[in-house]
């Protein structure tokens, strides 16, 4: 881990962060309207290549991009990169504009496709060749390769780079009439063979490729490489800046070049900013694919993916994720983000809004044996403490009843405030009660406890007895049956890249990231629930429902995360 990445771990840093990177490309806008630049207009887009899902990632450009024209007052557009059609896919395409709008934004009537503008682009492109500023090549790519040079050593220039702009206008629109075969020539931009940035050295402009294309279909057979498309398309849809990540700060000269050397109406600026990265996830599309593709989760949305829709089937919440992108701001070096914090910010929101709930993740029985059997009755308790808007709500209460496995030891250790023989606990909202006996089946595990309950200690009568311990509790008889899944980190390290020479990140998987339980008791007041709601079941985290597979008959919960806060203890230790 690098210096940076080990700072970016740390509460104080990240408070640092913010502070200073909120505003660097505020403070170049700023700068850009104060000198009265684009007449004071803000502009921005959000550019996906519709290859894949979006992610976390991607909800950080989304944040910024969108964030910034509210703030400004400006507009931003939804704009596809759709120039690559063998990878791309019209769910993808549906997909992200659902993720867009989940996170709470909107582009009007602003939505683009770099498609659209592929006549213009090949009229810009023909402009160059008049120019004498692009060249018909018909080297091979290894041959283009070789002639590339390298970081040290200067390129030479192909030998097709003198063509006259008759005979590469003639090649040219050739290439497009599809007189050639796929990749037997390129578009080339004349600028610099040997300049100290390799995306000069004469960059292709346009690749012959037969692939059908989404949207245009088979009208075309030659198709305008990102780094020409980009800019261009920037600039026809008057974009004032043009924010992107880090690994474009070396492709800004040829962004710039083409918006200098054809007549654009405006001129953006690109402004690179630092990719999101995450630890405990990978966040590179290829790899989300090969993880959908060969089956190491159930789709693009599975809880477990960093992908948005993964995230909103976990129940995160589109709040939670802007409050995330807001804390983390911007910075111009790369960083790895502590998952924790994407979870801390899930938690805060939830816990303002989520309804509590009472749900046994592993029943175990316990016969009061005092309560009389044909007897019930209905107890009140609080829909959230946090939230005295939300009411309360009637819990029934009878003479069997679920705890927790977990919450009973038959031979408890110090300090264990559960329950165990002989020992007294609340059940929460109800009555103490104390364990008598320990029933057990012919191989020796726990059948049932038996308790006694202590009528005198009913909550909220205003006798209440204090003991150390609360537990929740469903009622046997009127428990729903429900099937929950725990999910954990998708992979077990940090750095899920972190392998030995030669090794491959899938490796990292962590075998336990899901667990499926069925057979958990729930309360009642469950049945009422739809697919997406959320809710905080008591001691054991937040839960949503699932958007897929919940139904009323069966219902199917999500853990979103467990109560435990790892940041808000890294919080702690860095005051
Ligand atoms: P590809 O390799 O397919 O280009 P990509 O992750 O760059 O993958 P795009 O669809 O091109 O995906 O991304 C759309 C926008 O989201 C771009 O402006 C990109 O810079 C931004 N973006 C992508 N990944 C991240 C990330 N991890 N953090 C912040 N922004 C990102
Ligand atoms: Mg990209």
């Amino acid at each position: 881990m690098s210096e940076d990445n080990e700072r970016a771990n740390t509460a104080d840093a990240k408070e640092e962060n913010v502070k200073r990177t909120s505003n660097f490309i505020k403070e170049i806008i700023n700068e850009d309207l104060r000198i009265g630049k684009n007449n004071g207009r803000v502009h921005t887009r959000f550019p996906p290549e519709p290859n894949g899902y979006l992610h976390i990632g991607h909800a950080k450009s989304i944040c910024l991009n969108f964030g910034i024209a509210a703030e400004y007052n400006g507009l931003c557009n939804l704009r596809f990169d759709d120039t690559n059609p063998t990878k791309e896919d019209v769910e993808y395409v549906e997909s992200i504009q659902d993720d867009v709008r989940w996170l709470g934004f909107d582009w009007d009537n602003r939505m683009y496709y770099a498609s659209d503008y592929f006549e213009q682009l090949y009229e810009f492109a023909e402009m160059l060749i008049k120019a004498g500023k692009a060249y018909v090549c018909d080297l091979s790519p290894e041959q283009m390769r070789e002639y590339r040079g390298t970081l040290k050593e200067p390129g030479r220039e192909s030998p097709y780079r003198n063509r006259s702009a008759e005979e590469n206008l003639d090649l040219f629109r050739r290439m497009r009439a599809g007189e050639f075969p796929d990749g037997a020539r390129t578009l080339r931009a004349k600028i610099d063979m040997s300049s100290g940035n390799i995306n000069l050295r004469d960059p292709v402009i346009y690749r012959i490729q037969r692939t059908h294309h989404h949207r245009t279909g088979d009208t075309w057979c030659i198709y305008p490489m990102y780094d020409f498309a980009h800019p261009l398309s920037d600039a026809i849809e008057n974009i004032t800046h043009s924010i992107c990540t880090l690994e474009f700060e070396n492709n800004r000269p040829l962004y710039d070049w083409f918006i200098e050397n054809l007549p654009v109406k405006s001129r953006p600026r690109q402004i690179e900013f630092a990719r999101l990265n995450l630890t405990y996830t990978v966040m590179s599309k290829r790899k989300l694919l090969e993880l959908v593709q060969k089956g190491y989760v159930s789709g693009w949305d599975d809880p477990r993916m960093p992908t948005i829709a993964g995230l909103r089937r976990r129940g995160y919440t589109p709040e939670a994720i802007r409050d995330f992108s807001e804390r983390i701001g911007v910075a111009k070096a790369d960083s790895v983000v502590d998952v924790g914090l994407l979870e801390h910010c899930v938690r805060e929101h939830l816990n303002k809004t989520a309804l509590r709930r009472m749900a046994v993740l592993r029943p175990l029985k316990v016969v009061l044996v005092n309560y009389p059997e044909d007897r019930f009755e209905e107890l009140e308790t609080e829909n959230n403490p946090e939230d005295p808007g939300a009411g309360k709500r009637a819990i029934p209460f009878s003479r069997e009843i679920f705890i927790e496995e977990d919450d009973f030891r038959e031979d408890p250790p110090k300090k264990f405030f559960r329950l165990a023989p002989g020992q007294e606990v609340r059940l929460k909202s109800a009555y103490i009660i104390k364990c008598l006996d320990v029933v057990k089946d012919s191989s020796g595990s726990i059948k049932e406890l038996r308790c006694t309950y202590d009528p005198e200690t009913k909550s909220g009568t205003g006798s209440e007895r204090k003991v150390k311990g609360t537990l929740h509790w469903v009622s046997a008889r009127h428990a729903v049956d429900a099937e929950v899944r725990l999910y954990d980190h998708l992979f077990l390290k940090p750095n899920p890249d972190d392998v030995p020479e030669g090794g491959d990140y899938k490796t990292n998987i962590n075998p336990q990231s899901l667990i499926v339980l069925k057979g958990c008791k729930i309360e009642p007041s469950l049945r009422e629930a739809n697919a997406g709601d959320k809710f905080q079941f008591l001691r054991q985290g937040y839960f949503c429902t699932d958007l897929k597979d919940f139904t009323p008959e069966h219902p199917v919960f999500n853990r979103t995360v467990s109560l435990k806060d790892s940041w808000a203890k890294i919080e702690k230790k860095g005051e």
